[in-house]
């Protein structure tokens, strides 16, 4: 299964790519979770894509395009993956295109910008792992302690309000365009934000096997 899950930030693609890959055993790619650690570690990457994204802007299209042709290369991608957060632009996906890498089916994840204004005040990340939670909807067992791996859970700089604003224009601007882009490949498939991460998860395998 080669998967994308669209949504504007917030929507629960991070959160839903983790279950995912758990129960379809295949691996998560996240371009914000690599270029995250790519800023941690001071790579020539990380420099490169801190102001962006420190700002709520794209990182541009070139470096998202390296990173992902490289990171599919690798031996735990043979059987399909799941990409959190990438295309988010038409470049980047025609790029993908035009590399040969298709998929099976584009789940966009729908939600309104107010819920996402709501819910990115709570959410918390794995500076470590990058997993994610939410101090109500989704917290870990211990507090400020990832389940997974033990790091520390950290709020995200560019979860700031002024911040998602910014990155829900992009992603109206940039990024929603993929929804009629993947539909014209039969491949689109729109799933209602649920009530709760478990109800998001069943809509998504539903889905999936329709
Ligand atoms: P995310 O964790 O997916 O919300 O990504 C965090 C930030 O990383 C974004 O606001 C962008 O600055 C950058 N980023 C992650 N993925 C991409 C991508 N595919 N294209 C451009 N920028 C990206």
């Amino acid at each position: 299964m080669k998967l994308i899950l669209l949504g504007a930030p917030g929507a629960g693609k991070g959160t839903q790519a983790e279950i995912l890959c758990d129960r379809l055993r295949i691996p998560t790619i996240s371009t914000g979770n690599i270029l995250r650690a790519a800023v941690k570690n001071g790579t020539p990457t990380g420099l490169k894509a801190k102001a962006f994204m420190d700002a709520g802007q794209l990182v541009p299209d070139e470096v998202i395009i390296g990173i992902i042709s490289e990171r599919l290369q690798e031996d735990d991608c043979k059987n399909g993956y799941i990409l959190d957060g990438v295309p988010r632009t038409i470049a980047q996906a025609e790029a993908l295109e035009k590399a040969g890498i298709l998929f099976d089916a584009v789940v966009s994840i729908e939600i309104s910008d107010e819920t996402i204004m709501e819910r990115m005040a709570g959410r918390r990340v794995c500076e470590s792992c990058g997993a994610s939670y939410h101090v109500v909807a989704v917290p870990p067992k211990q507090e400020g302690v990832c389940d997974r791996c033990g790091g520390k859970l950290i709020r995200r700089k560019d979860d700031a309000p002024e911040t998602v604003k910014s990155r829900l224009d992009v992603y109206h601007q940039e990024t929603e365009p993929l929804k009629a882009f993947y539909a014209k490949r039969n491949l689109l498939k729109t799933v209602e934000n649920q009530s709760t991460v478990e109800a998001t998860t069943a809509a998504i395998l539903k889905v999936l096997e329709a």
